[in-house]
């Protein structure tokens, strides 16, 4: 007796299609199973047989061989032990129309009871069936991310026992379909809000810049400035997600076994790893590669407190995916990679004691104090800021004096429409926004007037600016007016856009 099951294995976010063949024939009664790593394969087989037993159904008392097929792809354990004891049922005949399994994929890890439960990855599962079997077995917790798929058929299980009863047509299963449009928050109601911060007007417009054009930005401030108060109200002045960022967003915390029961990603990912974090848990990695920080911010939000505190490994890592918008994890025969757009955001005291150039404390750092402790970071990494703000300390007669801020919607519906201004910009070419602008789309996205040209060249000399820097004033200065709805950069424009390279030299 032979029989052959559906199921998919994923690299990454790819789903590779997994043909599970079991055999039954007379020999000594044992469960063997190919093409599973070692430790992986006892553990499925020990499942498989509990699962089996204690549902009800019969164990056979011959050989069966298990193979996993193809070879070559790396498949993890538990997500076959359903389709495994699929294949089984159908050689001993408790699934009694085997024909009927060809028309089904099947995920699912199996506890001992018989119980389906939840996998990792079942998104980008479900999302990679191409063929013209467009139907799904999976956990029954795995629905709410699955039925956002409206090309594949659901259907979502609790038990192994269930499964039979469905394939022998004893039980229906209604596969349902929800959309994702439905599932977003649109109105995006936060907890925290701009206007809580009182002061620190600079450092806000430049998070508002930084947010509508896509700019990395560092924050530089003694302790009790309220940079990371700041920066972690950032997503309250984001553009809500829209759908094919949100299915992107959600693919990634599925492979990660991260996602909560709504199912869908549903608001702009704000991550902000802990600097003594591995570089695995940032990049991305481990035995069984999973998603980092770096993609669990994907389309939002990385956020680095105490920069110079982080591993120098893991900062120098950042740096490609800063570049390419995605990270591939290389391992033992295998090529992962994960998407990776996030915007950096990053903040850092000014000195080791933290009170450099403070108005009351007394710095007690030496210069070399101070150098040493910014060489931290490289220059090429330095390099991946296009944005560079001072965050003074207020002192509590200024706080007091001050009136309170803007709210978060206010400054969110200028974001969103400078962002959709840049979308428009550039729908022929492959970027987003004015941060990603190369050298070659500066030239062909921003003309400068002889003013503005001469204005520029003549604060590069001053300021001593590189081809890179000089660009980069350019990409701000490019979003600023976008902000200003102008289509033209104008002088106003790149004066200000000069003021975001703050001189991080130490006198
Ligand atoms: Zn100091």
């Amino acid at each position: 007796m032979f029989a052959k099951v559906k199921s998919i294995a994923l690299a990454g976010l790819l789903g590779v299609k997994v043909s599970v063949e079991v055999d039954i024939s007379n020999g000594l009664p044992s469960l063997n199973i190919v093409g599973l790593p070692d430790k992986a394969v006892q553990e499925s087989s020990e499942r498989v047989r509990s699962a089996i037993k204690n549902a009800g159904f019969e164990f056979p008392l011959r050989r069966i061989t298990v193979n996993l097929a193809p070879a070559e792809v790396r498949k993890e354990g538990s997500t076959f032990d359903l389709p495994i004891a699929i294949g089984v049922l159908a050689v001993t005949g408790a699934i009694k129309n085997t024909e009927v399994i060809k028309d089904f994929y099947f995920a699912g890890e199996l506890s001992l009871d018989g119980s389906v439960r939840r996998i990792s990855g079942a998104l980008p599962m479900v999302l990679s069936v191409k063929d013209d079997v467009k139907n799904f077995v999976i956990p029954y917790d795995n629905r709410a991310e699955t039925e956002i798929v409206d090309s594949v058929l659901i259907f979502p299980v609790k038990h192994i026992k269930e499964v039979v009863e469905f394939l022998n047509g004893d039980k229906k299963i209604v596969p349902e379909h929800r959309s994702i449009p439905d599932l977003l928050h649109l109105d995006n109601n936060f907890d925290e809000d701009f206007s809580d911060i009182k002061g620190q007007f600079q450092a806000k417009r430049a998070l508002e810049i930084a947010a509508s054009g896509g700019h990395n930005i560092v924050m530089v401030g003694s302790p009790g400035s309220g940079k990371t108060l700041l920066a972690r109200r950032l997503p309250t002045i984001l553009p809500p997600l829209i759908e094919k960022e949100a299915l992107e967003v959600t693919q990634i915390y599925s492979a990660g076994g991260l996602l909560k029961d709504s199912g869908v990603v549903n608001t702009r990912p704000f991550r902000s790893p802990h600097h003594t974090a591995s570089s695995a848990s940032i990049i991305g990695g481990g035995n069984s590669p999973k998603p980092g920080e770096i993609s669990l911010a994907h389309n939002g939000v990385l956020f680095l407190d105490e920069l110079p505190e982080f591993r120098r490994d893991v900062l120098e890592a950042l740096r490609q995916p800063l570049e390419d918008a995605f990270i591939t994890i290389t391992r033992v025969k295998e090529r992962v990679t994960y998407p990776a757009r996030f915007m950096l955001v990053a903040a850092m005291n000014p000195c080791p004691c933290g009170w450099y150039k403070d108005p009351v404390h007394n710095c007690s750092c030496s210069v070399s104090d101070i150098k040493r402790y910014r060489n931290k970071i490289s220059g090429p990494m330095w390099d991946r800021f296009d944005m560079q703000v001072e965050v003074p300390r207020l002192l509590p007669e200024e706080l007091t004096k001050t009136v309170k801020g803007e709210i978060s919607k206010d400054v969110r519906d200028r974001v969103t429409r400078a962002k959709g201004i840049q979308i428009e910009r550039y729908k022929r070419e492959k970027i987003f926004n004015n941060s990603a602008l190369t050298p070659r789309l500066i030239k062909k996205f921003i003309e400068l007037g002889q003013d503005e040209n001469g204005f520029l060249n003549n604060a590069a000399d001053k300021l001593g600016l590189t081809g890179r820097g000089f660009d980069k004033i350019l990409k701000v200065a490019r979003t600023i007016a976008d902000l200003d709805g102008s289509s033209r950069v104008r002088l106003p424009h790149i004066a200000e856009a000069i003021q975001y390279r703050t001189d991080l030299s130490v006198e």
